[in-house]
């Protein structure tokens, strides 16, 4: 398999796959080991995770520059990846003894009853390549302190992240069997799918998702899936600051070059403050520099897959085609390397593939509303369900509309944030289950409940 450096279009290296009999051989090891993994106390789980954490530290310039050859985002978005995988961490290791210890829930002369929480044993964890490090952190490192092993499969895309992550796991004090990285594309993936694990832990797209779900649903494990969005955000006439809020959501919808699950995909602004915002938006993203993801102070690198390009073009194309307008970007940028002009569309119809379909690119459509009711409305016409945002001066107008859309986080005057406290969910074709917050650290394990007389 060969790893591409995106912003070059240059191999890196080239890396031999597992097959389905080195995957049987970790499974066998993993399968091997977690009873003693889980035997040891979660304090010293949580010691070995911290070691983890500062390992992470002290090598965030080096594992920056990896992940930025690898996937092509710039390299202080890079660096501000794994700080946010480190506060995740924090959060976890913090919150760990709280919701994975015993639980004493009725105490009475000659009853007792508790809750333990055992680990599900051995857990896939198959991932993307958008942020391999806060992806894979939602879900190793719970699993791990629960008392799982684990075989984390990166994608295809940050290979090179993910083989680094389990050498820093083992470095950290993780037995050497209780963590494997399986190394390929969709072809590994589908193998893993055929192996006996005690969970599927899936981040990806909907199609990957579905045809996994499918494919798990007889080995009566769990299953969960965090998949993509097309997250829609809503500027009310209210707003006092219409150009900050322009230029602050022009980030959430273009950070990472839009290749963010909970990316601003569709954008509709009252036409009180339509005029303005549109003007401060495109302004803001006209500004940014495109580039290099090494150069300083490019805020817009290459996109990971060339195979996204394509995508986008027809996006552009099919909007047009309805009638949009094109108010700056609109193509690939030619030369070395993936590159996609940050691109805005306005007078787009929700009819348009812009606005149904995950554009995972420096794209997006705005549109212009005349009240709450038709913003709802609008918002609510989707497949998918991740985030949704509202800028209002008033919150309980904020509230209202976030309370009547089926998603799994709701954003009052910000957007494009995940925070470790709270459950990282999605509805509809943007997934099932959750990570993160208690839930995330419960996911990776099976209550027992205890009826102790005596
Ligand atoms: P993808 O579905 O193409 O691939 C994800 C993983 O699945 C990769 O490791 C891939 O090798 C593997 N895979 C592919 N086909 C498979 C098969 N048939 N069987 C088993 N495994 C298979 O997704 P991607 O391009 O890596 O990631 C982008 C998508 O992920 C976007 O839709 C994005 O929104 C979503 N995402 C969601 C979240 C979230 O938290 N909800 C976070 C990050 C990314």
């Amino acid at each position: 398999m060969e790893i591409i450096n995106p912003a070059t279009a240059e191999i890196i290296t080239s890396l031999k796959e597992d097959n389905p009999s080195t995957l049987q051989i970790k499974f066998d090891a993993l399968k091997e080991a977690q009873s003693e993994w889980a035997g040891i106390t979660l304090h010293e789980r949580i010691s070995v995770i911290a070691r983890f954490s500062d390992l992470l530290q002290n090598k965030t310039e080096e594992l920056a520059a990896m992940l930025t050859r690898e996937v092509g985002k710039p390299l202080q978005q890079s660096r501000n990846e794994i700080n946010g995988a480190r506060a995740r961490i924090k959060w976890m290791l913090a919150n760990a003894e709280k919701y994975l210890s015993d639980e004493l829930m009725v105490d009475e002369p000659g009853l007792k009853e508790l809750i333990k929480y055992e680990p599900l044993g051995v857990v896939c964890n198959i991932s993307a390549w958008n942020y391999p490090y806060l992806v894979g952190v939602n879900v190793f490192i719970p699993a791990l302190l629960s008392g799982n092993a684990v075989l984390y499969k990166p994608s295809e895309y940050a290979t090179l992240t993910g083989l680094e992550i389990g050498k820093l796991l083992k470095e950290a004090g993780i037995p050497e069997q209780v963590f494997h990285v399986a190394i390929g594309a969709k072809e590994t993936g589908a193998a893993l799918l055929e192996m006996n694990f005690d969970g599927y832990f899936f981040t990806g797209s909907y199609q990957t998702g579905k045809y996994i779900y499918e494919k798990v649903a007889g080995k009566m494990v769990p299953c969960q899936l965090e998949l993509g969005g097309k997250d829609p955000l809503y500027i009310a006439e209210d707003v006092a600051d219409v150009s900050a809020a322009a230029i602050g959501t022009a980030d959430g919808a273009f950070y990472n070059n839009g290749q963010s699950c909970c990316a601003v995909e569709r954008i509709y602004v009252h036409e009180q403050n339509y005029a303005e915002y549109v003007k401060a938006f495109v302004t803001e993203v006209e500004s940014w520099k495109i580039g290099l993801p090494t150069a300083d102070g490019v805020y817009i690198g290459a996109l990971t897959r060339k195979e996204q390009i394509a995508v986008l073009e027809n996006q552009v194309k099919d909007a047009l085609n309805k009638g949009a307008k094109l108010l700056t970007g609109g193509k690939a940028i030619t030369g070395k390397g993936y590159y996609f002009e940050p691109t805005v569309l306005t007078d787009v119809t929700n009819d348009m593939l812009v606005m149904q379909e995950e554009s995972f690119g420096p794209i997006i459509g705005i549109m212009k509303v005349n009240n709450d009711t038709e913003a709802l409305k609008m918002m609510q016409d989707t497949a998918y369900g991740l985030t949704a945002s509202v800028y209002t001066a008033d919150q309980s107008r904020a509230e209202k509309i976030l309370a009547q859309l089926d998603a799994g986080s709701g954003y009052w005057n910000c957007c494009d944030r995940v925070s470790a406290a709270l459950p990282w969910s999605g509805r509809k074709y943007s997934g099932i289950g959750a990570t993160l917050s208690h839930q995330g650290l419960r996911a990776f394990t099976k209550p027992k409940g205890y009826h102790l007389r005596g």
